[in-house]
């Protein structure tokens, strides 16, 4: 498949090089240094791997659907056994602890399965009435695209729904971190998927979509990444009329009312914000808070996020590694430097630490004005800016008050504000009392500009059928 320095492409069943022989380079973000390369895909390896896709679809959709399921389970199974490794790797070339890898892969092995399980009855036919019924059927070839901050689970939300619907894939995965997809898929080829139902890619990302969504054998795309890379891609597939499903930006809000309990509230968001260095589109990053517990909350966040011990990410004791590449750490001088220029504060971090590897600290923002940039784009990044509230309606108002809507978090006991706060944040998700990201069996998905389509649960399985209405049955006319 590949060994430990060179991740190879996997297409029509086999592990090979790209065409012309092309790499590109891995760096390990805690020292900056390349240790690995991985193979970039020719045109002509992206056209075998459409043509491949393509021959391996009917053979596999018309395969019982509880067959496909327990290919499914299989990997996960055999993932499950490769988990230790599999961490180590994904740590090294993404910054995140050995501990958020497991965890991250652990989600992966949960996706495989619920889809193994759940893939028999998702493409059951259902009855409406007496004599009509929906019957799922898969849509076609996906071209699914991945980034480099969860390369492991967010692979497994796309490719373990789109098999268990019945359709083959050509998986983009993240050049900067390859391993995961590596694992993932060579876990599906010994649990036995046929050749050519999964094609796996690396290269250049915009030569690569440009090429597969050019191509009317693709029927859906699905991308994880930026707002702005999602345009492009859904603008590409309007062509073919391509469905899309777009799991993009996020700027989420925490809106810690007057009766919230921080010493749960102030671990919990530190906790789920500074995993993987703050690189989550649902990480939250505008934290709103009563008036009257403003400076208490602060006092508390600030010294819980400074007392965050930073390091290797492969020594035990880290709690959190580096930025995952130097675009990142570019990202968080802009923002921070926009910020105070316009009179923000930095209660703690605030700058790169000065040693090799992209390492920045948590920081937190107080004063920041509302033109700022932090407060509008997408930090992916341990930044976080912290202001008061008086009412409920202002929460509601600031927590809207950008392009995002994909996760939103309150922290309250009392009934009727949860109610309010639920019924008012414009956002895909809203978790109360506690911070929550993906789970395998329930849809997770943006509006605004996070995007559009659902993953996840029966409805990401949906999101790669097409529905057939058949009426009638069993009448004449
Ligand atoms: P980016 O937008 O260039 O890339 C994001 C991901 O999309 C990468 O994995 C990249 O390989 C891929 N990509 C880029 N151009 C592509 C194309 N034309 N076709 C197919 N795939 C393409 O930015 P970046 O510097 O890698 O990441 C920065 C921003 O991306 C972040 O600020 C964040 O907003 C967003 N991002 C979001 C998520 C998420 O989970 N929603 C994940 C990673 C990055």
């Amino acid at each position: 498949m590949s060994n430990a320095t060179s991740y190879e492409l996997f297409i029509n069943g086999m592990w090979r090089a790209g065409g012309d022989g092309a790499t590109l380079p891995v760096i390990n973000p805690a020292t900056e240094k390349v240790f690995a390369s991985v193979a970039s895909a020719t045109t002509s390896d992206l056209d075998e791997a459409l043509a491949s896709a393509e021959r391996s679809r009917k053979a596999w959709s018309s395969r019982p659907a509880k067959d496909r399921g327990g290919i499914l389970v299989a990997a996960a199974r055999i993932l499950a056994t490769k988990m230790g490794d599999a961490a180590k790797d994904l740590s090294r070339e993404q910054g995140k602890t050995i501990a958020e890898a497991t965890g991250e892969y652990a989600r992966a092995v949960e996706t495989l399965e619920w889809n193994g399980t759940h893939a028999e009855g998702l493409s059951a036919p259902i009855p409406l009435g007496s004599n009509r019924m929906i019957v799922p059927e898969p849509l076609g070839v996906v071209a699914a695209f991945t980034p480099w901050n969860y390369p492991a689970v967010l692979i497994a939300r796309k490719l373990a729904p789109a098999l268990a619907a019945g359709c083959p894939v050509i998986l983009k995965g993240a050049e900067e971190t390859p391993s995961a997809a590596v694992r993932i898929v060579e876990a599906l080829r010994q649990a036995g998927i046929p050749d050519g139902l999964v094609n796996l890619v690396f290269g250049v990302p915009v030569q690569i979509s440009r090429h597969l969504l050019s191509s009317p054998i693709v029927k859906v795309l699905t991308f994880t990444g930026s707002t702005a890379v999602g345009k492009q891609l859904a603008k590409l597939a309007a062509n073919n009329l391509q469905r899309c499903i777009l799991e993009l930006g996020g700027h989420s809000p925490v809106i810690v009312c007057e009766d919230a309990d921080l010493a749960k509230a102030v671990p919990a968001i530190s906790e789920y914000k500074f995993e993987c260095a703050g690189q989550s589109c649902n990480a939250p990053s505008r934290i709103l808070v009563a008036r009257r517990i403003y400076e208490e909350f602060l006092v508390r966040m600030t010294e819980t996020a400074r007392n965050i011990k930073i390091g290797p990410p492969d020594d035990l004791a880290t709690e959190m590694g580096p930025m995952a590449n130097a675009r990142r750490i570019e990202a968080m001088q802009r923002l921070i430097q926009d910020a105070v220029d316009r009179g923000a504060r930095i209660e703690t971090g605030g700058s790169r630490l000065d040693q090799p590897g992209f390492y920045w600290p948590p920081t937190i923002l107080t004063r920041v004005p509302k033109d700022a940039k932090a407060l509008h784009e997408e930090p992916f990044g341990p930044i976080l800016t912290v202001a008061p509230f008086d009412t409920i309606e202002e929460a509601i108002e600031e927590a809207n008050a950008t392009e995002f809507g994909l996760a939103a978090y309150l922290f309250t006991g009392a009934a009727n504000a949860q109610q309010k706060l639920i019924n008012g944040l414009c956002a895909g998700a809203v978790s109360v009392n506690y911070l929550k990201g993906v789970s395998a069996d329930a849809p997770y998905g943006g509006v605004k500009q996070s995007g559009y389509g659902y993953e996840g649960g029966e409805q990401g399985v949906r999101s790669f059928q097409i529905l057939k209405m058949v009426n009638g049955l069993g009448s004449f006319g």
